[in-house]
């Protein structure tokens, strides 16, 4: 049987020099776990509209349709400011989510014990975190037509249109559940049944397909509540099932509670395939970050929990992402730190490749 393959694009700004890390652990498993891969690089965002005048190229976007999973670092950057907008770096990253129909959005929201102080609230409360928001990512208010700014009278007005159908909502929904069957069995749905009919249909769709998953326990929540009950008692959740709007802005709250932007992957998951895996996209949720570009200060640890989750998700492998991410979480029990991991004064941060390292040591 042939390798899993594996499609690397780096990017831009931090992109590349995190994903040098991620080549380093994946060298790792292949020498000392034999696991090994068909790892093949290309171009995304800015890196391959220098190369090609466009953010990614038909030939790219095939390959990507084609592998088993997908590894993303980062896109865009100022040298592409000014850019004509279907130019732009972010539509390469737009159009693989579009044309590989990425309908489910996975951001873990995870506490590393040696990071709970560090993190914005208090200890007790986000100790132990673990929970994994699933957002719907390819419909809702961002995508429903109509949509623009119109004239209506004597003054214009802008148009959103929150649109679910049935079968959105379902596959969304079985995403979920089939996640909470390998976690805590928990799902909770967070809409806006109160105001909103898509809230109505969404909540009846979830319903129905918790039927099939008898085994999880299904709550319901209004998403303003849930903001709420997100930063005052967070582990109450396992896996909260949201749609594109509310997703967008919950898993940015609960992200935050575990620390820096440099600490969170994510998966960006569509239909299975052939061969039963689901078409899949991983990249940490951090941007190019072009303040700290080049300087070897970035955080690996996203990019390489990004990998993780792809050894889990893709690749059939807990167990070997359990091993990486108990190495990431002796590597901060044992005080390694990037620069954006370090409140106090008076220690040394690693960087970027001494973090790899350190990692791949531990
Ligand atoms: P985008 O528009 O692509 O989302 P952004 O400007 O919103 O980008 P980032 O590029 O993620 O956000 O950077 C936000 C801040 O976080 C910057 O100051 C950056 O230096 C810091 N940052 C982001 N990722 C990392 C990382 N991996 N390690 C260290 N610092 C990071
Ligand atoms: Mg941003």
């Amino acid at each position: 049987m042939s390798n899993p393959s594996l499609l690397i694009l780096p990017g831009d700004g931090i992109g590349p020099e995190v994903m040098a890390e991620v080549r380093k652990i994946i060298t790792w498993f292949g020498d000392n776990r034999g696991l090994q891969f068909d790892v093949s690089e290309d171009l995304v965002g800015g890196a391959a509209y220098d190369a090609h005048g466009a953010p990614l190229s038909d030939e790219t976007m095939a390959k990507a349709q084609e592998a088993d999973a997908v590894l993303l670092g980062a896109v865009g950057g100022p040298k592409y400011d000014d850019l004509d907008f279907s130019l732009k770096p972010e539509r390469g990253l737009l159009r693989l989510r579009k044309e590989m129909d990425l309908y489910s959005n996975l951001r873990p929201a995870q506490c590393f014990d040696a990071l709970a102080d560090f993190s914005s609230l208090k200890k007790d409360i986000v100790a132990g975190l673990d929970i994994m928001i699933v957002r719907e990512l390819t419909s809702g208010v961002y995508f429903g037509e109509p949509r623009g700014i119109f004239e209506e009278g004597n003054e214009r007005v802008g148009i959103n249109t929150q649109r679910y159908t049935e079968s959105e909502i379902e596959r969304a929904a079985r995403s979920a559940f089939e996640l909470a069957m390998r976690r805590g069995k928990k799902v909770c749905s967070m809409e806006k049944a109160n105001v909103m009919e898509s809230g109505i249909l969404w909540r009846e769709v979830v319903t129905r397909v918790h039927a099939d998953y008898p085994e999880v326990e299904l709550s319901h929540m209004y998403a303003d509540n849930g903001a709420m009950q997100l930063v005052r008692a967070p582990k109450q959740f396992d896996v909260i099932l949201t749609d594109n709007l509310f997703g967008d802005i919950l898993s940015d709250c609960a992200a935050m509670l575990t620390g820096s932007l440099g600490m969170l992957p994510s998966a960006s998951l569509g239909a299975p395939m052939a061969n039963g895996r689901p078409k899949a996209l991983y990249e940490p949720v951090h941007g190019s970050a072009p303040d700290i570009a080049g300087e070897g200060k970035a955080n690996p640890i996203a990019c390489i929990l990004s990998f993780a989750m792809a050894l889990r998700y893709s690749f059939d492998n807990g167990a070997e992402a359990d091993r990486l991410e108990a190495a990431i979480e002796k590597v901060l029990a044992d005080g390694a730190r990037t620069g954006d991991l370090l409140g106090e004064e008076g220690v040394t941060p690693l960087s970027t490749s001494e973090m790899g390292d350190t990692i791949v040591a531990a």
